[in-house]
């Protein structure tokens, strides 16, 4: 179906208008092993990259996203390329021989440096240093500033990620924490992420943290955090064994092995999600539960963009407007106004917005405008409200455990949705809040 397409962007890009030159659609990645060695201190990466892919077609040439950094040695299935170029964004490799249609092959790149963000036009995203430490946020693409990548939310794959740095420092990453061993003042982490991970979603972590583990149902985690703001935190997460739960029962069980969350010494503008993890900054807490609404946000993230991807960036409302609404859920449980008062108040705000994006297909400029939140939260509640809950939130958990650690899209979400409720209504609501601008009643 896609395979004309494929061949036009085969080598160069994922064919996503969003980001024109993202990805490749000629591969997919199965599985990443990165092997970092970083200082602190000076902001120095050398890096081993081990990539496993599938070609989707005869390659005779493919590319990675990879932006900053020089490289040193690349090799393909261990033999030298007869070509490699190196652009600001795209590292071109023409492998020795064609790769076959439907051949593994494995793309080893050595890699040395200071990281430092990509600009791009959501801002400065990718590998950030902090005040005293590191910080990774690759939405929607800064996955490239610190390792090669098929860097596009369609090709998720699995990873192992090893970090050596200053033993001074306590390092976070994805997955699970597998091993960690010091020598000579420098320490190991080696994290495994078993469950498909998309590249944006990859992050480091580096600073001065204490760690406190909860064992507790129905999933542990793990909390990191400057030790000034201990207090704080442990007040502000009190509830978070809680609000798992309550997710749980509303989504479907947790789809990752572990959960962790990193408060950073440093202020950030927003928190941010990865796959297991949410980061907050210090200004984020406050000892006074003053960010419960972020946090559920960031928790159901897990679900709705960690664990079910958009495939294309336009469908980003799938993620947003799912996490806008498990935080009026998360207000309805704890006492607070119920989703239906927080819908009304909603609506009247974005009816007092200008009505000139399609939240369904906002435009790259707009991925992150307030009303693709707002209105895709709307779009659910007003499903919610047509079918009953005990309807909506069976096929809400039908749908995430259908879709779990793959991909989705609107069409999809509609398809799934009228299928298991049996309503003829899900795709007109999906088509009035989602697809068009102008502003439905609820
Ligand atoms: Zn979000």
């Amino acid at each position: 179906m896609a395979q004309t397409e494929r061949t036009t962007y085969g080598s160069i890009s994922a064919g996503d208008p969003y980001i024109p030159t993202g990805g490749n659609g000629g591969y997919r990645a199965e599985h990443y092993d990165l092997n970092l060695s970083y200082r602190v201190a000076t902001n120095r990466l050398n890096a081993t990259a081990i990539i496993t892919a599938r070609a989707l077609m005869p390659l005779d040439r493919f590319s990675l996203d990879f932006a900053g950094l020089s490289i040193e040695k690349v090799l393909v299935n261990g033999v030298r390329p007869s070509k490699v170029t190196h652009s600001s964004r795209k590292l071109v490799i023409s492998p020795a021989t064609t790769i076959a249609a439907e051949a593994v092959f494995e793309v080893m790149v050595r890699y040395r440096g200071a990281p430092h963000p990509v600009r791009s036009a959501w801002g400065d995203v990718g590998w950030e240093e902090l005040d005293d430490g590191v910080l990774v946020s690759g939405q929607p693409c800064g996955a490239a500033s610190w390792f090669p990548c098929n860097d596009h939310p369609s090709d998720k794959a699995t990873y192992r990620i090893e970090i050596a740095c200053e033993s001074a420092y306590t390092v976070v990453s994805n997955g699970v924490l597998s091993s960690r061993s010091s020598r000579s003042g420098r320490t190991s982490w080696t994290f495994d992420v078993r469950e498909p991970m998309a590249t944006y979603l990859a992050t480091v972590l580096i600073g001065r943290y204490r760690r406190r583990d909860q064992a507790d149902a129905p999933v542990a985690y793990n909390l990191y955090f400057p030790a000034r703001l201990a207090t704080r935190v442990e007040t502000d997460f009190a509830r978070l064994t809680e609000m798992i739960a309550f997710f749980a029962d509303r989504f479907g069980s947790y789809p990752f092995a572990s959960y962790s969350v990193v408060v950073t010494e440093d202020e950030l503008e927003i928190p941010l999600e990865a796959h297991g993890l949410a980061i907050f900054g210090s200004n984020h807490v406050d000892g006074n539960h003053g960010s419960d609404r972020l946090i559920a946000h960031e928790l159901a993230h897990q679900w709705y963009g960690n664990s079910l991807t958009v495939a294309r960036w336009q469908d980003i409302w799938l993620q947003e407007g799912f996490a806008c609404y498990a935080e009026w859920l998360w207000e309805e449980q704890r006492g607070g106004r119920t989703a239906d008062a927080l819908a009304v108040l909603h609506r009247g705000r974005v009816a007092a917005l200008p009505r000139d994006i399609v939240v369904g297909d906002p435009g790259p400029h707009a991925m992150f405008d307030d009303r693709v939140y707002k209105r895709g939260a709307l779009a659910l509640h007003a499903i919610r409200k047509s079918l009953g809950d005990e309807a909506f939130f069976a096929a809400l958990r039908a749908y995430t455990a259908a879709r779990r650690h793959g991909q989705v899209s609107t069409d999809d979400f509609v398809d799934f949705f009228s299928e298991h409720t049996g309503s003829r209504a899900i795709g007109g609501f999906v088509a009035r809040w989602v697809q068009q601008s102008a502003l439905p009643s609820l």
